[in-house]
């Protein structure tokens, strides 16, 4: 299989050409038809397998479909979480170098940063958002971010936000995001907890290994 087969839009063809890939990874050619169809997903992958791309290109799909809006009336229409912020950097350069012939706007915030800077940024208006849970949860209880028109979530290595004590910031922002969306959820492994979360979270998910 090929990119050209999955039928995404002219720009993102082209950036998928800048960016040099040719062939979908196979946890890409498994997600991304099912994903474009509007399915929730649970993946379990670990991270160079692509699994980036395999979430990005059907959200940019969808929204790259949308009417786009005026620059200040922008609203997050995707919301990405990761438990680092390295790991948030590097989501939201994918988005941003698949993104570049659209006029979406792509903001990470992560804490260990002052806010000022990324609430600047939030003013001006942000498409998708890709955050780390602690510092996304109090620029929510600061009111400077709605979760009300995110269509699309992705929790990515929800198995090292357990590790790492964050599952219960995930279940508060959960809380913020409408359930009329499409949810994927990643994780390298199925502990007993990420498998009660994906159970409240996701519906009738399809589910992809690798
Ligand atoms: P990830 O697992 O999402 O961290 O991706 C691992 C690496 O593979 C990243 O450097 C991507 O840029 C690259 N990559 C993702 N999909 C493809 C593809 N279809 N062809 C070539 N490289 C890719």
């Amino acid at each position: 299989m090929y990119f050209n087969d999955l039928n995404l839009v002219e720009p993102i063809q082209r950036a998928l050409e800048s960016e040099g890939y040719t062939k979908p990874t196979p946890i890409q050619e498994q997600a991304i038809p099912e994903l474009l169809q509007g399915k929730d997903l649970l993946g379990c992958a670990q991270t160079g397998t692509g699994k980036t791309a395999a979430f990005a290109l059907p959200i940019l799909q969808n929204l790259a479909s949308e009417k786009p809006l005026k620059k200040e009336k922008r609203q997050i229409k995707a919301l990405v979480i990761a438990p680092t912020r390295e790991l948030a950097i590097q989501i939201g350069d994918n988005f941003k170098n698949y993104s570049a012939n659209l006029r979406l706007k792509t903001l990470m915030v992560y804490g260990g940063v002052s806010q000022h800077p990324q609430t600047k940024q939030l003013k001006r208006g942000v498409d998708i958002l890709v955050a780390t849970p602690g510092r996304l949860l109090d620029l929510i209880n600061q009111g400077h971010i709605s979760l009300k028109n995110v269509q699309h979530f992705v929790l990515d290595e929800a198995d090292l936000m357990l590790d790492m004590g964050m599952i219960d910031d995930v279940k508060k922002i959960v809380k913020f995001i409408p359930n009329d969306r499409q949810t994927m959820l990643f994780s390298a492994t199925m502990p007993n907890a990420i498998e009660k979360l994906t159970r409240s979270i996701l519906k009738n998910p399809v589910k992809v290994e690798i």
